[in-house]
């Protein structure tokens, strides 16, 4: 059985924005063990976009050092006093957030993804100052809210890329209706779209359609469920879905090249657009008129809650929702940073501990 003295902590971070490629092994101080905290020793790390927006500064101001990584999986090593919900040698994962206010309206309505006082679980500070690093490491402490319970059918590999990717377009999704008899559009199919495209399925979409700038995608598109692909590239290639769409997931990380307004042409009256990746650059400018012409409304996601997590892998499970996931010793993190910026990963990579 493991315990709190085996626990080394140690990650691999970044010291400079400028100098993002180049990690480095550090040790560091987790939090202050509370009352409800876990600890669990870390088998494998995804990694995420957000990692590449925070290592390269795109986001503004990095906490430096900074050891990214927020699709965190393994065991359990330890438990708080108070925890009641796992136990020592529970297999157990963390996303994107570690703690929040535990107290406001959103915290009280299962939208501890939208607490105005997070504590994200990287690049982040706690109240009193304690510095939140993240999963490119051998251990991670986080509040027992924030900790989600892994399925024992489903690999740690596999289960590692939905705690931030997979959640992040399953909320919207099922926030905004998908189910038997909804059309759903996803933009890009990547880490995030990839499983946008199985999970609009899953839930029991009806038609999936695939928005890619890259012709290249089709047939994964297919294979992932999608019944149309359309490539973005193409003069008038919202035509033929002109109003149809329910719903729209916009996965593509770049401003600059993604046309909101064709796209959001294709939705019907008062269809969403809903962006869940986050570019550096601001959205492209978009008339009120244009939004006026099918009624259509535009906005944004935020990760998911931790029930939403928990319905996320008994889906996964259900169906065979499948990470598409390409594993790298956690020493090669320069390559998958660089790779995941690049577009150059097909869909995830996922980093095995090995310090
Ligand atoms: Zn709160
Ligand atoms: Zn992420």
């Amino acid at each position: 059985m493991l315990g709190n003295a085996e626990l080394v902590w140690k990650g691999y971070a970044i010291h400079d924005t400028k100098d993002w490629k180049n990690f480095k092994v550090i040790d560091f101080e987790p939090k202050q063990f509370d009352d409800y905290d876990i600890d669990i020793k870390i088998e494998y790390c995804g990694v995420c976009g957000s990692d590449v927006h925070t290592i390269t500064g795109g986001w503004g101001e990095t906490l430096l050092p900074v050891i990214p990584g927020h699709e965190i999986v393994g065991h359990v090593a330890r438990v708080g006093p108070k925890v009641t919900t796992f136990k020592v040698g529970d297999r157990a994962g963390v996303g994107a957030q570690v703690c929040s206010c535990l107290k406001c309206e959103p915290c009280n309505t299962d939208n501890e993804n939208y607490c105005p006082k997070p504590v994200h679980t990287y690049n982040s500070k706690y109240p009193n100052g304690d510095i939140a690093q993240g999963g490119y490491s051998t251990a991670i402490r986080a509040h027992e809210r924030f900790v989600i319970p892994l399925p024992e059918s489903l690999p740690l590999e596999q289960a590692a890329p939905l705690l931030c990717a997979g959640l992040t377009v399953y909320s919207p999704l099922v926030r905004n209706g998908t189910g038997p008899g909804k059309k759903v559009g996803i933009v890009s199919v990547g880490g995030l779209g990839h499983y946008a495209v199985q999970f609009a399925r899953a839930l029991g979409a009806d038609k999936v359609v695939v928005f890619s700038h890259s012709p290249n995608k089709k047939d994964d598109a297919k294979e992932l469920g999608a019944t149309d692909f359309v490539v973005t590239g193409e003069d008038g290639f919202s035509e033929p879905h002109k109003g149809t769409l329910d719903l729209i997931i916009c996965a593509a990380d770049v401003s600059h090249g993604i046309n909101l307004m064709e796209l959001m042409s294709t939705l019907n009256v008062h269809g969403r657009f809903i962006m869940v990746a986050l570019p550096d650059e601001p959205l492209p400018p978009i008339y009120a008129m244009q939004l006026s012409t099918n009624g259509a409304l535009l906005g944004g996601s935020h990760i998911g809650s931790k029930k939403e997590a928990i319905e996320m892998l008994e889906l996964v499970v259900k169906k065979g929702v499948k990470s598409y996931v390409e594993v790298l010793p956690m020493k090669e993190a320069s390559k998958a940073v660089q790779n995941v910026k690049n577009n150059k990963v097909r869909y995830r990579h996922v980093l095995k501990v090995d310090i």
